[in-house]
């Protein structure tokens, strides 16, 4: 074997395994889903590099996963036969922290316990979680396809330094060895790892293997008795019928698939049978994650083909604005060679991906209807993201406009909890258009001197203040047959709004200040392209208009921000 190195971790990683064994402790069983989770993963990725090339399989394709323990040595190790990692990859893997919305993370940890605790399960607590009952972690794996001597061995007892060296393993695959910290030796027991792996990790497909044991009457304790059972269920949970999966079980298993902490809000879970046939189970994560708003944000469903793991991200299962879905689709007719090429092209993919977002629209749908509260947090997460629909997916673009939200100057507060059907309901008698207005923030909306008119008539207008919203209004020109009016657009025609003396006086005051207005135009130049009094105002004494067929004012700012 080889000298052995000594590396520092990240100053990030410092900081968070510090943060982490603080904070998740009431909470550590959950290290033991973790490893299994990586296993698991580890399992996956063997199994499609192996379809490229059997010989990874080496002579052993039976993947499985261990837990086994050591009451002597105080340890704890979770094995698996899976891809196993390079000495490259052990550095960058488990001594880095990748992902994208690092910075994010770090900038909004408060230094307060419980809240700090949320953000690193949001941000993905994984293989570190180890810390938490270990003070000391030896990883010692082999990449699938090199040599017996390139094995690597890594150590570190989470204070800021690893060591490690290139030794020899046999078994291809990860063993993970925790030395457990004083006071844990309750988790050194057959039956406790059996409660923790049933609890967090039934739904994992792989056997998770552990010693039988036995009554020893002269030793008075239980013993190994040689032979290994599986613990876990070992089979897909989205090929079980819903009636046998708990919440427990759905909610562990997203926790899986989509790295996170936190339970889901709500899923879909459906076997679609027809031309094309396949299971989903579809979840809305409770919280954005840190990168959503990253181009290079994980996106995408996990595709299995007849319950193999074909791929992570699988982008064209899903449209942009619907990324923030997590979940699994495994198809029935798919190849299982299917690479990231042939989905560009796939029928049955575009029929799964219509499918995909037919149920997370339903899902949404009921969510809006009958948990109202669960929708309002959905929406608080991911509204911005779900408008970008109304002009990605035409198609679809009246059930996303139904699943709006927006503040308006009836609840005058910025939350955003006014559908365009609460609008209509609420119209004056003669409105015949949907009111709104956009600016930068919601103050600037809320204060803008175009509303004042409406205010007086008790007219409703729509506050619009996410950037997206000029792009939601340039593509969604009416909503049940009532045009959307920007109130700081064009000649405002109130229509029917309008009663006859008003009218009249707006006729007088025409008349009276032909004059005044052609003085105004007259100095203001070619810098306007019109003056006209307006009927907008109450108290302001002017305002800036657009014509009706510009585009806004905020999306033109936007155009030149983008130097367009
Ligand atoms: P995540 O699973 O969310 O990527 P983790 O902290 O759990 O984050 O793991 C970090 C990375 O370390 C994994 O993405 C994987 O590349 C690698 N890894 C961890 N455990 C194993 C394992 N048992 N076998 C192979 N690779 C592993
Ligand atoms: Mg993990």
């Amino acid at each position: 074997s080889s000298v052995k190195e000594t590396l520092g971790f990240q100053a990030e990683v410092k900081q968070l395994l510090n943060l982490m064994i603080h904070s998740l402790y009431s909470n550590k069983e959950i290290f033991l889903r973790e490893l299994i989770s990586n296993a698991s993963d580890a399992c996956d990725k063997l199994r499609f590099e192996a379809m490229a090339d059997p010989a990874l399989y080496e002579d052993d394709p039976e993947l499985k996963i261990r837990v086994t323990y050591d009451k002597a040595a105080r340890t704890i190790t979770v094995s698996d036969n899976g891809i196993g990692m390079s000495r490259q990859e052990v550095i960058e893997n488990i001594g880095t922290i990748a992902k994208s919305g690092t910075r994010e993370f770090f900038e909004r940890l408060t230094g307060d316990q419980a809240r700090d605790a949320h953000l690193i399960g949001q941000f993905g607590v994984g293989f570190y979680s180890s810390f938490i009952v270990a003070d000391k972690v030896t990883l010692i794996t082999r990449r699938a396809g090199l040599t017996k001597e390139h094995a690597v061995k890594w150590e570190s007892t989470g204070e800021g330094e690893y060591t490690i060296e290139t030794v020899e393993r046999p078994q291809r695959g990860t063993e993970v060895i925790l030395h457990l910290r004083q006071g844990e030796d309750e988790l050194l027991s057959n039956e406790r790892l059996r409660t923790i792996i049933r609890k967090y990790s039934d739904h994992i497909q792989l056997p998770i293997l552990m010693k039988k044991e036995v009554w020893d009457k002269d030793r008075r304790e239980y013993v190994p008795a040689g032979e290994e059972e599986t613990v876990n269920r070992a089979s897909a949970l989205w090929a079980r019928p819903k009636s046998e999966i708990t919440r427990e079980q759905y909610e562990e298993f997203y926790k899986h698939v989509a790295h996170d902490f936190e339970p889901p809000l709500a899923w879909v879970h459906a076997r679609i049978e027809g031309k094309t046939e396949y299971t989903l189970l579809l979840y809305l994560p409770s919280r954005a994650p840190f990168d959503l708003w990253d181009r290079e944000h994980r996106r995408g469903l996990k595709l299995y083909v007849r319950r193999v793991f074909i791929m992570d991200d699988a982008e064209r299962l899903m449209p942009y604005y619907l990324r923030f879905v997590r979940g699994i689709v495994d198809s029935n007719d798919l190849p299982l060679n299917v690479s990231r090429e042939i989905l560009q092209q796939s029928k049955d993919i575009e029929t799964i991906r219509a499918g995909c977002v037919k149920r997370t629209l339903g899902l949404l749908e009921e969510l809006a209807q009958n948990e109202p509260e669960k929708y309002a947090r959905f929406w608080q997460e991911f509204g911005r993201v779900l408008k970008e629909g109304i002009g990605e997916d035409p198609a679809n673009r009246d059930r996303i406009a139904k699943l709006l939200r927006f503040a308006s100057t009836y609840t005058d507060s910025d939350a955003q909890t006014v559908s365009l059907a609460d609008y209509l309901s609420r119209m004056k008698e003669g409105q015949e258009k949907i009111y709104y207005i956009t600016a930068d923030s919601f103050a600037a909306a809320k204060n803008s001197p175009h509303l004042e008119v409406f205010r007086k008539k008790g007219v409703e207008v729509l506050l619009l203040y996410d950037r997206v919203d000029e792009w939601v209004v340039a593509n969604l020109p009416q909503f049940e047959d009532r045009p959307l009016q920007s109130v700081a657009k064009g000649d405002l025609d109130l229509g029917k709004l309008e009663d006859e003396a008003e009218r009249k006086e707006r006729e007088r005051e025409e008349r009276e200040f032909k004059d005044l207005v052609s003085r105004i135009q007259e100095a203001l130049g070619e810098r306007v392209k019109e003056v006209r009094v307006g009927h907008r105002l109450t108290e302001s004494p002017a305002c800036l208009v657009v014509d009706q067929h510009a585009i806004g004012m905020n999306l033109e700012r936007l155009l030149k921000l983008a130097g367009q």
